[in-house]
């Protein structure tokens, strides 16, 4: 569904993804691994068109991709979660969630300031979609408070239900773990694999190497910018290359 073809990023003259070619099948997990400064948000940021690559062909169903804009992508249905969470402190849980749907969500504004029945109607269906995506990722009783009230870890999981209100085509998940505990940790494994099951399709970048070969269906490695190695969790763990060059340092510095 998602297919990359020698994508290439430089910063001031230094390469962060040099030809990086992989592509993403339907209803799959691939995760993206590899050291701090690897490019793996970079990447992140060019599908979803935060940023944009220097060369190189982004396709989403055979449809170039890498010249759009942010939001026209977010439109064809590719959602993100930031490494740096992205949330509105002083917003509700809900209304972050709702952030999610902007498109459809501008329209429900607009409608409700009118005070049209049918647009009313509208804007309970959101709201309905909001509270069941936050169901879904545990927070069901936190749904009116403000979200700078929340732990770090209920924060990750009010990005995740964001991205995955809009019921996207693809999910790009930037470290969903980084900096949480075992047990927020499991819990956030519990809802990937839930919504891998609900046929999701996702782009994990994780460091958390125990989740990693938990959850993924494939596993690509990126080295200083280049894809080292790709392939199922169990080939990728016994790549020789990947173990000199990726896992070694990565337990050496855990
Ligand atoms: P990762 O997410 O794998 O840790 P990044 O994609 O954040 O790596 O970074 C890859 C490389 O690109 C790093 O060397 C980083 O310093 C550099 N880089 C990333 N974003 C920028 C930017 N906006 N300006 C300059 N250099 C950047
Ligand atoms: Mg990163």
């Amino acid at each position: 569904m998602l297919e990359l073809k020698k994508v290439s990023r430089w910063f001031g003259g230094l390469p962060a993804l040099e030809d990086v070619s992989f592509r993403l099948e339907t209803g799959r997990i691939t995760a993206l691994i590899g050291p701090n400064g690897a490019g793996k948000s970079t990447l992140i940021n060019c599908i979803s068109g935060v940023d944009q690559a220097d060369q190189g062909r982004i396709r989403l169903d055979g449809r170039a991709i890498e010249s759009l804009p942010a939001h026209t992508i977010a439109g064809l249905g590719i959602s993100r979660t930031f490494q740096n969470l992205k949330l509105f402190s002083r917003l509700s849980v809900l209304d972050n969630v709702l952030a999610g749907l902007t498109v459809t969500a501008e329209r429900s504004f607009l409608l409700s300031m009118l005070r049209l029945p049918r647009l009313r109607h509208q804007e309970r269906k959101l709201r309905l979609l909001g509270l069941e995506a936050l169901d879904d990722f545990g927070l069901a009783d936190k749904v009116d408070w403000p979200a700078a009230a929340l732990s770090y870890g209920e924060k990750k999981r009010v990005e995740m239900a964001r991205a995955f209100v809009s019921a996207p085509h693809l999910v790009l998940l930037d470290e969903p773990v980084a900096g949480l505990n075992n047990e927020e940790t499991a819990h956030v494994a519990r809802h990937i694999r839930q919504q891998r099951n609900a046929g999701h399709t996702m782009l994990l970048v994780e460091h958390d190497m125990d989740l990693v070969m938990d959850v993924a269906d494939q596993v690509v490695v990126l080295d200083s910018g280049r894809c080292i190695a790709s392939g199922t969790p169990a080939a990728v763990r016994s790549n020789p290359l990947v173990l000199e060059a990726y896992l070694g340092r990565m337990e050496a510095t855990a």
